[in-house]
């Protein structure tokens, strides 16, 4: 554990001055100097527990996973799974062997579309997602429905901007194949009601998958708690390495999917020409090729920060900043708040004649990073009948110092196009 992180920890509030100085980015970077960050939901910075993790495996333990019979291949063998061991944990798995390591949450979304969903999905079933997805749990759905002649449901947002569940009446239909949705929305930041959707989905033996890619790095998440079948997120959105996600699933589900990728790792016996091959069983079914150990490694050291930070207090933090910057964007002239009020770690506006991307510029020239565009999530875009929108999004080093900031620096912008002509 780190100096700052130990400190930190003896308040009971996070300290993000001190836990600053854990990201050498944040820190000692030129290109960091007088900058805000608050692009957290695109991807996060590193801490050095997390370099140090990746740097350390090219160090000290590298070789081939699952393939050397030798003690440097054990020990590289060895960090990979204990890698898996603590992210299983992380999420409360009943056991490591139902986690998959991935590229990424899009590449986890796209294998249990093309290998769980697709070979069962009949003309007239139904995959349903929400309005507010981003497109990695939109489009691979999307294309398995047009290539079956099944239909894409989307469960539409209610007056409050929520989920419309109780609107949605066949969402639990015989028809049903899969619910996914987001835990979390990119774009609006709130928090979907996942566990009594997944009891009602459960009820009807529908499996749900759920995004947590914008949930991991600030809610605990718990995939008993949650009651899901899939859950996938991305480590670089949680303060570990890019190149790295994962994908839950349950037991009966992991043994019913197929693999997308085929190579070295993921198979037992290999049919000779076009005899039929056995693919092994557990994660290495889906984990074809050579495995991503510094990325395993730097994933698992990412969980070991955000727990020595007490994901509670993390939690807390995120929720407290947004508040605050909240109630400050909602007071300046001309903006608009897109995101409901119990909204946590993301916010999206829009500004009275200035356009979400000149914001980002003015932003972006003061030292104050935010995302402007349409965040990949169109049809949630194209329903607030907008083409894009202005986002901050808050992390565990995010301060009051950098909400002031964002605020002076939409304050420059909206005197840079005045509403009414000086
Ligand atoms: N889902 C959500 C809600 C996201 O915000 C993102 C990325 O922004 C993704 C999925 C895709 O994540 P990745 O690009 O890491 O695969």
């Amino acid at each position: 554990m780190t100096a700052a992180v130990q400190n930190s920890m003896a308040a009971d509030r996070l300290d993000p001055v001190q836990v600053k100085r854990d990201f050498p980015l944040l820190r000692d970077a030129p290109l960091a100097r007088g900058l805000h960050y608050l692009d957290n939901a695109a991807t996060t910075h590193k801490p050095q527990a997390v370099i140090d993790a990746i740097s350390d495996c090219y160090a000290q333990a590298y070789g081939p996973i699952h393939r050397g019979l030798y003690p440097l291949a054990e020990a590289a063998t060895a960090r990979y799974e204990q890698s898996r061991q603590t992210l299983a944990e992380f999420i409360g798995a009943e056991s490591p062997d139902r986690l998959v390591f991935t590229r990424s949450a899009t590449e986890a979304i796209n294998m249990v579309a093309g290998g769980w969903a697709l070979p069962r999905l009949q003309p007239g079933d139904r995959i349903w997602v929400s309005r507010m997805e981003h497109h990695a749990n939109y489009l691979p759905w999307q294309r398995i429905c047009q290539q079956r002649g099944a239909e894409l449901g989307i469960i539409e947002l209610d007056e409050d901007g929520r989920l419309d569940i109780a609107g949605t009446p066949e969402l639990f239909g015989s028809r049903t194949r899969l619910i996914a949705v987001c835990h979390v929305s990119n774009v609006l930041g709130m928090e979907n009601p996942i566990q009594p959707l997944c009891a009602e989905a459960r009820a009807n033996a529908i499996p749900v998958l759920v995004d947590a890619a914008q949930s991991v790095a600030h809610l605990t998440l718990d995939v008993a708690a949650l009651g899901c079948d899939f859950l996938t997120f991305s480590a670089h959105k949680m303060y570990g390495p890019t190149g790295i996600g994962l994908l839950y699933a349950r037991e009966q589900y992991l043994a019913e999917m197929q693999p997308l990728l085929l190579g070295g790792g993921m198979v037992d016996e290999v049919g000779e020409g076009n005899a039929p091959s056995r693919w092994s069983d557990g994660p290495a079914r889906f984990e074809a090729g050579s495995p991503n150990l510094p990325g395993a490694a730097g994933f698992a050291a990412a969980v070991g920060y955000l727990d020595g930070l007490d994901r509670e207090r993390v939690h807390r933090h995120v929720e407290a900043l947004t508040r605050v910057a909240a109630m400050s964007l909602g007071a300046l002239p001309g903006l608009r708040l897109l995101s409901p009020p119990e909204s946590s770690a993301i916010l999206s506006f829009t500004m009275e004649g200035v356009h979400p991307h000149d914001l980002a510029q003015i932003a972006g020239e003061r030292g104050v990073a935010i995302r402007a565009g349409h965040h990949c999530a169109q049809p949630l875009l194209r329903h607030l009948g907008i083409v894009a929108t202005a986002r901050a999004s808050f992390g565990v080093y995010n301060d009051q110092d950098d909400v002031n900031a964002l605020v002076a620096a939409l304050d420059a912008a909206g005197r840079v196009f005045p509403l009414e002509p000086s």
